[in-house]
């Protein structure tokens, strides 16, 4: 058997790994895209490093973009196969994928009138709406523990790994010959006791395995501030001083998890009397599908659902898609609290919001997760004083508030206690993804520790017999 990697290889985005079987069957764990990589990112999201018509299966850990955001384009360049996933991952790549088909339209239609302008040659998406809705076809869904045989030689079990609503740990039971080889595929390793989903659970045990290594260098704050943290902000901003929280957060996830302890805090009578708004049409959605599977969130969830039903709603809270609704918000001058995408505050809502009240000390923009360094939350984040935001220069008056403690990813410490149901000496291969160099040299030294060998770091577009 082979294995090579077109992606999230010494990077964090364009997750794509081919299993090659003896007789050439392959096998596709992912289809992502990249992000964030500078000039190079249209050119990488152009070639996969491998032809999509010699693809029998695609198999997807999650719904995030980087895992999941090139297969409507995998489906238009002709793969004919099946894409197997879990029954809220197909949920959520609905909406997502149809996001993304949608702010690409977006984009390409405004550098379009530039080039237009400058007579150069127009650029098109890499696949329009139409496009998601014809790889939507091809899903097939796997619930959680549930072994399914996909042909008489690969069986396919997927495990919880805690890291977003659907996600997980891709297992395989694959049949050459008279050789049978188990791989085990982590996506994105979520984290212990958060405030939403269940722990990640055990995997079988691999011979193979293919591990992201995120923060293979890094150790989370503790988790059990956020709240207060929050509490702290509005009553600090909205009851003392009048003023309005700005929350960038990413639709998926991040949203939920700020709402959801607005809504303990109300719960508890700790809240101040504020309008809480969450702007943004992807959250809505996004929000929606974690109601529908409220039931398999953490058992903190189900209890609080029996003192309220919707975890996502409360009086003070008012979901917003209209986008006059939207602009409404900045003329009110009342205190409030907005929650709104995208997370790097880059793009979508959040940037006007963020535009029209930066200049007031009374107010705060409440950072809750990474941001690349030279995004405008990025920016914020790191405390300067002097931003652009569409073109305009504002002096950063609103105060600056970081909260680390909510991530996705679990830290080195929670990917090793991940990996602990692993007889490490039994693991004849490790291949260390889905990370940037630094943490993936320390990810690999960590996991040497801990008895695993033969760990290899595969660069872009490399095969490794296995
Ligand atoms: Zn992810």
């Amino acid at each position: 058997m082979k294995i090579s990697f077109h992606g999230a290889a010494q990077t964090v985005t364009g997750s794509k790994h081919v299993i090659t079987l003896w007789d050439n069957e392959k096998i596709l764990l992912d289809c992502g895209m990249f992000q964030g990589m500078g000039k190079e990112t249209h050119a990488l999201n152009r070639e996969y490093g491998f032809e999509p018509k010699s693809i029998n299966h695609l198999i997807l850990s999650h719904a995030h973009i980087d895992h999941s955001g090139l297969i409507p384009k995998l489906v238009k360049d002709g793969y004919n196969g099946k894409i197997y996933c879990t029954p809220a991952t197909y949920d959520l790549c609905k909406i997502m994928l149809a996001d993304s088909a949608f702010i690409q339209e977006a984009d390409v239609r405004f550098v379009n009138k530039r080039k237009k302008k400058l007579g150069k040659e127009l650029v098109e998406p890499l696949y329009t709406k139409e496009d998601v809705e014809k790889c939507l076809e091809r899903f097939v869904t796997v619930n959680f523990n549930e072994p399914y045989e996909i042909n008489n030689h690969i069986k396919l079990l997927f495990t919880g790994n805690g890291h977003i609503l659907g996600s997980a740990t891709v297992n395989l039971t694959i049949k050459e010959v008279d050789e049978t080889t188990q791989v085990a595929f982590t996506g994105d390793i979520g984290r212990y006791k958060t405030a939403l989903l269940k722990d990640p659970v055990p995997f079988p045990q691999a011979d193979v395995l293919i591990c992201e290594s995120t923060y293979g260098d890094r150790l989370h704050s503790s988790g059990e501030d956020a709240d207060q943290e929050i509490l702290n902000a509005v009553i600090e901003t909205c009851k003392m001083r009048k003023g309005k929280v700005i929350i960038p957060a990413f639709s998926l996830g991040r949203t939920q998890e700020i709402v959801y302890a607005l809504n303990k805090l109300n719960l508890h009578g700790l809240l101040p009397e504020v309008k809480v708004y969450v702007d943004s049409p992807l959250a809505v959605n996004a929000t929606n599908i974690m109601r529908k599977y409220a039931h398999s969130l953490n058992h903190k969830v189900q209890s609080f659902i029996e003192s309220r039903p919707d975890p996502f709603g409360f009086d003070l809270l008012t979901y917003v898609t209209d986008k006059r609704e939207s602009q409404e918000l900045n003329v009110k001058d009342s205190p409030m609290v907005i929650i709104s995408a995208a997370g790097m505050a880059e793009a979508g809502r959040v940037k006007h919001h963020i535009m029209h009240n930066i200049s007031n000390e009374n107010n705060t923009i409440l950072i809750v997760g990474y941001a690349e360094p030279l995004s405008l939350a990025g920016k914020l984040r790191s405390g300067e004083k002097n931003v652009k935001i569409f073109g305009m220069e504002f002096d950063v008056k609103a105060q600056v508030k970081v909260i680390d403690s909510l991530s996705a990813h679990g830290d080195y410490q929670e990917m090793l206690q991940y990996l602990s149901c692993q007889d490490s000496k039994k693991v004849r291969n490790t291949f260390i993804v889905h990370g940037d160099p630094e943490a993936q040299q320390a990810f690999k030294k960590r996991m040497k520790e801990k008895g695993f060998n033969n760990i290899s770091i595969p660069s872009k577009d490399t095969e490794y017999t296995v």
